[in-house]
């Protein structure tokens, strides 16, 4: 079987002008085709991405889709930019390697969970994810401690046991912290602000639901030590993202603080993963399949995360092609804790980008159990998106 052809997909949403998902079509001489992601469809990476999908589609054009490793190894190591690559690269490897894995399970005719080595569990525990937009089929700025509440609660009576908040976007009276509220440290008035939200939504949800709080690398070394002291009552699940990704302050911060610590959407390939596991600077690690070096990389980092006990939650905030990639490896691994339902993939405008809508119920995920990802393009990304078709390998390296 050889790649014949490959369709690069950037989707604009004018309702959400910075929404713009890339995905890919792979298409194959035996018929079969598979869909993938470079999961770069917020902040200003999509252009890049688009393009940089486009750069290794013409590498793999005439290579056995069914040869994962071949190809990841292609992409990597003979492309120059490749080794050390930075999101963009390893993006756009990303959403080639998903569709190859598409591919391989429609060839065989198996879910991608079998091809990964089999199904751990049937229900994967699932969080609503970033309650600051609140929770509901439209993003709406929560300022006041009672719109925290009113979310939290929300997600709470769906059936989620587990929530994540990052308190510290909006100010009460609207728009968003800047760098020079969220760095260095902290005034006692910000400080407040934050430790009262989340002492508001803890008391509000009771005991028994796991509060995240995400921070989005916003605060520094300095602040994040002080804000994980002041809600350290408030018995936090974990803390995402305390500053910029780095191993070394990474452990200036778990040493200071008795909550665990999470970090990985901005950690690419297994070179950057090990640094954090190797002095057990992390406790839960969050790669994304769709900016990460794709499937054959992140199951390679989730088994580098078990031999250190590190947990492993897939940072997943993409179109519903990326949900599903998540689930099918979050099921086969067993170092698995948590799956991120983020508000995007509960809003039309997301849903839409894919044939089937799956959605958790009581906050458990099912797996799909079609053959290959289980969920596809939908005729809205084929028709509406920009395209750009690549049919020749002319960049051979
Ligand atoms: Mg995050």
């Amino acid at each position: 079987m050889k790649i014949t052809k490959i369709d690069v997909f950037q989707v604009s949403s004018p309702d959400n002008p910075v929404w713009r998902p890339v995905l890919c079509r792979v298409y194959t001489d035996k018929g079969i085709y598979g869909d993938g992601e470079a999961a770069m469809a917020y902040g200003v990476a999509s252009a890049g991405a688009f393009g940089m999908v486009q750069e290794l589609a013409n590498l793999v054009i005439g290579m056995n889709p069914l040869e994962n490793e071949v190809i990841w190894q292609k992409m990597y190591r003979s492309t120059f930019w490749g080794q050390n690559g930075g999101g963009v690269f390893t993006a756009a490897m990303s959403a080639i390697d998903m569709a190859v894995w598409d591919i391989r399970g429609k060839y065989f005719n198996a879910p991608l969970y079998t091809l990964l080595g089999g199904k751990m569990r049937d229900n994967l525990r699932t969080y609503a994810s970033q309650l600051q937009f609140g929770w509901g089929d439209t993003m709406k700025d929560m300022l006041t401690v009672d719109d925290y509440v009113r979310s939290a609660k929300k997600a709470v009576a769906e059936g989620y046991d587990c929530i994540k908040i990052d308190f510290f976007w909006y100010k009460p009276e609207g728009g968003r912290y800047q760098e020079d509220d969220q760095t260095t440290l902290l005034d006692p008035k910000t400080l407040e602000v934050v430790v009262e939200r989340v002492k508001a939504v803890r008391e509000a949800v009771g005991p028994y639901v796991d509060i995240i709080m995400e921070n989005h690398s916003l605060t520094d070394a300095q602040s994040a030590v002080q804000l994980a002291k002041a809600v350290e009552p408030y018995n936090i699940y974990y803390f995402e993202e305390p500053n910029t990704p780095d191993p070394h302050t990474a452990q200036y911060i778990s040493e200071k603080t008795n909550i665990p610590i999470a970090n990985g959407e901005r950690i690419y390939t297994r070179w950057q993963y090990t640094k954090f596991f190797e002095k057990n600077t992390i406790q839960v690690a969050q790669p994304d399949i769709g900016n990460c070096g794709g499937i054959t990389e992140v199951k390679k980092i989730c088994d580098l995360a078990y031999i250190y006990d590190v947990a492993v939650q897939l940072h997943a905030c993409g179109s519903p092609l990326s949900t599903a990639a998540a689930l099918h490896i979050e099921a086969a691994i067993p170092n698995f804790i948590v799956h991120e339902h983020h508000i995007i993939n509960i809003t039309p405008a997301n849903i839409r980008l894919c044939k089937y809508d799956y959605q958790p119920v009581n906050g458990k995920f099912k797996v799909p159990d079609l053959p290959g990802l289980g969920n596809e393009l939908s005729d809205y990304v084929l028709k509406e998106s920009k395209k750009v078709t690549i049919e020749d390998n002319k960049l051979a390296w």
